[in-house]
């Protein structure tokens, strides 16, 4: 699933290949992907022009004028693609038209992806926008500390927490807890003001050189020019099962927390008690 580095790649893309752009039609190939229903959204969005594309956590919002906004979550295997000639895209869902003839399709296997349409007033509401916590790389070193030293529970659960904190995924979750030193399991009201500083510091880390890789294209995620990401080559113990961990060179573990596969170093990354 596309997490807040993968999200911000493609948003980052469209920021400098759709901005300006005027919608001129929208084709929906399966109805249920888009919220209200497309024939609505099409009424509304011809000649509607894009003027910015922003991310809010795992959301790309497009700002459009009038006050509009479009917003598209890719859930597991969304992808948002330009059309290439002669190239065909396989599981397309929805397909945006411009008036410069250029068009942006939504390929989506698994189906979970979903696209909003509405003002700007309602689209947090509609989408789920509203619940979610502050962004990881916006929120303040002193506001994260506070935060997380006032929350208890696994520290695993607690990253993927979107209504805490919001844009962290399975990936980037299991990076920042070897990145610290501690096992996904462990408890945060077990964590001391120093580790809570730390884990401040690896979210910034972890997340940022994701972005910097234009994140991480392991199973389903590709830029919107069908470009892959690079971060996959660096990570330190996501998907790294049975290899030696480059710090100590134990043999990198697999076990489930938060009801999800996580990596660890059992030597780098002692449970905390
Ligand atoms: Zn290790």
């Amino acid at each position: 699933m596309p997490e807040l580095p993968e999200v911000e790649t493609i948003v980052r893309e469209l920021r400098a290949t759709a901005v300006g752009k005027k919608f001129w039609d929208m084709e929906s190939k399966l109805d249920s992907t888009f919220t209200p229903d497309p024939g609505k959204i099409l009424n509304q969005i011809r000649g509607v022009r894009i003027l910015d594309v922003v991310r809010r956590a795992k959301f790309i919002v497009f700002i459009l004028d009038q006050r509009l906004r479009l917003v598209v979550h890719l859930r597991m295997t969304g992808r948002l693609m330009w059309k290439k000639p002669k190239k065909e895209v396989k599981h397309v869902r929805a397909v945006f038209i411009f008036s410069n003839a250029t068009s942006l399709l939504f390929s989506d296997t698994r189906k979970f992806g979903h696209i909003w349409f509405g003002t700007e007033k309602d689209i947090d509401q509609i989408s789920g926008m509203s619940k979610l916590g502050p962004e990881p790389l916006e929120i303040s070193e002193e506001n994260f500390c506070s935060l997380f030293g006032q929350t208890k529970g696994i520290l695993k659960n607690s990253l993927l927490r979107q209504d805490l904190i919001a844009g962290i995924g399975n990936i980037y979750a299991d990076e920042i807890c070897h990145r610290i030193g501690v096992h996904p399991s462990s408890r945060l009201e077990k964590f001391g003001s120093k580790r809570i500083t730390a884990l401040y510091e690896a979210v910034q880390y972890c997340l940022k050189q994701g972005i910097e890789h234009c994140g991480v294209s392991m199973s389903d995620f590709v830029g919107t020019r069908g470009t892959l990401g690079k971060h996959q080559k660096y990570l330190k113990v996501y998907g790294r099962v049975g290899d030696e961990c480059y710090t100590c060179g134990s043999i990198i573990k697999k076990t489930r927390v938060a009801g999800r596969g996580t990596f660890y170093c059992p030597k780098c990354q002692p449970v905390v008690r």
